[in-house]
């Protein structure tokens, strides 16, 4: 059973009409987030308490990296504690123990739980109290959900980073808070950035190690680098953070307009920040200009996946004068997105949650000439002659910032230059 719902004025007279539906998805789970959080964060271990089939999906999303050390695994869970001959907790506890013997370089250990329902019966933050009141100081020990039934797969990393929110020491002192998993090179941009306008401190959330976790409280201005990050930021602002609504650092446009709303949050001179983003706006218009001729006037359909969508649609579509055909997005969080609501083009046909069926139905009936969405949908897709982009392929890469932005642009160019070719 399925619904879709279309809803006009759910945020003012200029709001952008939205399809809600509720049916079937066709979306990775939070577990996929690990295979970015582990690469962020250098001294944790991420320990899926799962089945089989959570063992393979960590397997299939991180494709053919091969680690000396791994920094993630699967406990899986057998049919025969189902039945009870197991003691489920003690089993953990044993698992737990063996992997930090031989791994004492772990700082924090984060047990993820998943969706078979042996798992959901234990008490995974139970069982992270308990291992941390044993393992302290050498290691800490948290948990979240990366569940199917609970997250898509940008959801893992907000229910990662706020089960580091109740650790993180409190501050008074102003600060700069930047939320949201980043590239290295991302990192280093902003934070020259920032550092050439003068505003610090500035602080990462996830940090690079587990032991450097960065203060929050009253004197904090935070600003969200990704856009799925709702639960994060509702808990970081309990801790006294004000959060920054900005359009987020995606695109040229949207890193500047980001920036600038960090440095009037922080007091700081606007003309020394326009001259620490002179050379990478140059750059980035330089970047971008090489793909707009093959992007601009192209229909783009976006399949709800990653919570990117509508940042990305606002980066194609005022940067490469793409024709958005519908925005799907599996969250719509109006507050964090006012900022890009506000720079879409009057009338985008935004669609949140999915009911994948009918979506099929209004894209072919669209005919766009390009399509983003998960790689359960693109195949198909690609089969029936649609040139598609991976979604995921957006969260594996580095996008953010101005030096990003040009091959971002690519990213797009490269599947309608693909099909090009086989059409040639
Ligand atoms: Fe594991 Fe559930 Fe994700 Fe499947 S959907 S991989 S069972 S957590």
């Amino acid at each position: 059973m399925s619904a879709a719902i279309r809803s006009e004025a759910a945020a003012g007279c200029a709001a952008p009409p939205v399809i809600r539906e509720r049916g079937q998805r066709e979306v990775f789970c939070g577990l996929t987030g690990i295979v970015w959080l582990h690469r962020r964060i250098q001294d944790a271990f991420f320990l899926v308490v799962g089945s089989r089939t959570c063992a393979h999906l960590l397997q299939s999303a991180a494709g053919v990296m091969i680690f000396a050390e791994p920094r993630f695994a699967t406990a899986i869970i057998e049919e025969r504690d189902l039945a009870g001959r197991a003691d489920m907790d003690d089993e953990l506890d044993r698992v737990v123990a063996r992997l930090l013997e031989r791994r004492p370089d772990i700082r924090m250990l984060f047990l993820v739980g998943s969706c078979p329902s042996e798992v959901i019966k234990l008490d995974l933050s139970r069982a992270a109290s308990r291992l941390t009141r044993q393992f302290l100081p050498q290691t800490r020990v948290l948990s979240y959900s990366g569940s199917g039934i609970e997250t898509t797969f940008t959801q893992g990393e907000d229910a990662c980073l706020a089960a580091l929110v109740p650790e993180l020491p409190a501050s008074d002192s102003p600060q700069l808070m930047v939320a949201g998993a980043l590239p290295d090179a991302v990192e280093a941009e902003f934070a020259t950035i920032f550092a050439e306008a003068g505003i610090g401190p500035v602080q990462f959330l996830p940090p690079r190690r587990a032991t450097a976790l960065p203060p929050v409280g009253p004197g904090t201005v935070l600003m969200l680098a990704q856009p799925f990050l709702t639960e994060t930021a509702r808990l970081l602002e309990a801790r006294g953070a004000r959060l920054v609504v900005a359009p987020f650092p995606i695109g040229a446009e949207g890193t500047r307009l980001w920036l600038q709303a960090a440095a009037q949050a922080m007091g700081s001179d606007p003309a020394r920040l326009a001259a620490a983003m002179a050379p990478g706006i140059a750059r980035a218009a330089i970047g971008i200009g090489r793909h707009r001729a093959l992007l601009e006037g192209r229909r783009i359909f976006f399949f709800p996946d990653s919570q990117l969508e509508v940042p990305l649609a606002r980066f194609l579509s005022r940067e490469l004068g793409m024709e958005l055909v519908e925005v799907g997005t599996p969250y719509l969080n109006r507050q964090h997105l006012a900022g890009e609501l506000a720079l879409l083009p009057a009338e985008t046909q935004l669609s949140e949650g999915q009911d994948v069926d009918r979506q099929l139905d209004r894209c072919r009936a669209a005919a766009p000439d390009l399509v983003v969405c998960g790689l359960g949908l693109a195949n198909p897709l690609e089969a029936e002659g649609t040139a598609t982009k991976w979604s995921i392929e957006l969260l594996f890469s580095p996008i953010h910032g101005f030096e990003q932005a040009g091959d971002l642009a690519g990213l797009f160019t490269r599947p309608l230059r693909r099909r090009a070719a086989l059409e040639v």
